[in-house]
């Protein structure tokens, strides 16, 4: 890419006029900005919003969520899924604190747990102004965009895709060194607000003067998704559910409560009190939650409904919770 300076400039002003407001923008504090980008990972910015803020409310500093327990840290993660995030972050509190110090810089941030290479980077390039650039989808997209039409066409880079490290390498040549933080977040911004993956909105693009597609590139066969049904037993006693805790052990969601799966030990009574949609990484999952009779749940026990929220959930039994007014 050309122009990079020229680039540098319509974009930063394009963001201090039209970036979204939301809780983490404007934030120099690193383990603020460690949490936002933490939970920014894998779920999208309408409910991080949210669980952001309460989350830093509750835990204002890295020394305050290193002292907390294990279960209320995942407790105040849950809806968020994927916890091995939360525990993660908790972690990491718990280095800062016996450092003594917050890392201020990427190569010392990768070292925290759950810390990759683009959180280390948009921590320090945000709190410390760092001239660390960021690669993300976003970003990603982005940059094959503008690269296109510059000797490559669509058609090869869809075939073609840019190595990995070249996008880090385009990422940093375009970075704005004294506004590192900013320029890190106007590209994600760009590719979260008009850079669209589907059809991206040009005519609105502080940069298409310099963008050598100007539209989106040819499509790549996407990956097929799988498609399960999962069963539940919605079993209530008094103001109380039955819910089963998952293995220490298990790879994914170790230790969360759930409600127990049907194939167990539990009578079906009725036809599925509730239907819903649920997907996780590549699979779309059918759940049918049904009401049943007490049974021998191995690791099971009886929780208040006005105390679910203190329990660390699963994130579909959180949902279907809240479809079912339980929460
Ligand atoms: S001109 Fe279009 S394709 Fe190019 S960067 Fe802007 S929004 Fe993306």
């Amino acid at each position: 890419m050309g122009h990079a300076a020229k680039f540098r400039r319509l974009l930063l002003q394009w963001f201090d006029q039209h970036q979204r407001k939301l809780p983490w923008r404007g934030e120099r504090d690193p383990y603020r900005i460690l949490v936002s980008e933490i939970m920014l990972q894998q779920t999208r910015v309408a409910v991080v919003e949210d669980r952001y803020i309460k989350f830093v409310k509750q835990f204002p500093s890295a020394a305050i969520l290193a002292r907390a327990r294990e279960s209320t840290v995942l407790a105040a993660w849950s809806g968020l899924g994927y916890y091995r995030r939360a525990r993660a972050l908790h972690g990491a509190a718990k280095q800062v604190v016996s450092r003594g110090k917050f890392p201020r810089t990427a190569a010392e941030l990768v070292e925290l747990p759950g810390v990759g290479r683009y959180t280390a980077a948009a921590v320090a390039s945000i709190a410390f102004g760092e001239p660390a650039a960021v690669v993300d989808g976003n970003v990603k997209r982005v940059v094959e965009r503008l690269c296109t039409g510059q000797g490559n066409s669509s058609q090869a880079i869809a075939e073609h895709p840019i190595a990995e490290e070249d996008y880090w390498r385009i990422a940093g040549d375009l970075l704005d060194r004294r506004r590192a933080g900013d320029f890190n977040q106007a590209m994600m911004e760009l590719g979260a607000m008009v850079c669209l993956p589907g059809q991206p909105l040009c005519t609105q693009c502080p940069v298409s003067g310099l963008c050598g597609s100007r539209g989106p590139l040819a499509k790549t066969p996407k990956a097929s998704r799988r498609k399960a049904i999962v069963r539940y037993a919605l079993v209530r006693r008094n103001g109380s559910v039955l819910l089963q805790q998952r293995a220490k052990h298990h790879s994914l969601m170790p230790g969360m409560w759930e409600l127990p799966a049907l194939d167990i030990d539990l009578s079906v009574e009725t036809e599925p009190l509730l239907k819903l949609r649920h997907s996780i990484t590549t699979t779309d999952y059918t759940v049918l939650v049904h009401a049943a009779s007490p049974g021998k749940v191995q690791g099971s026990r009886w929780t208040s409904f006005h105390s679910l929220h203190r329990l660390p959930l699963t994130g579909l039994t959180r949902k279907i919770m809240e479809k079912l007014n339980h929460v």
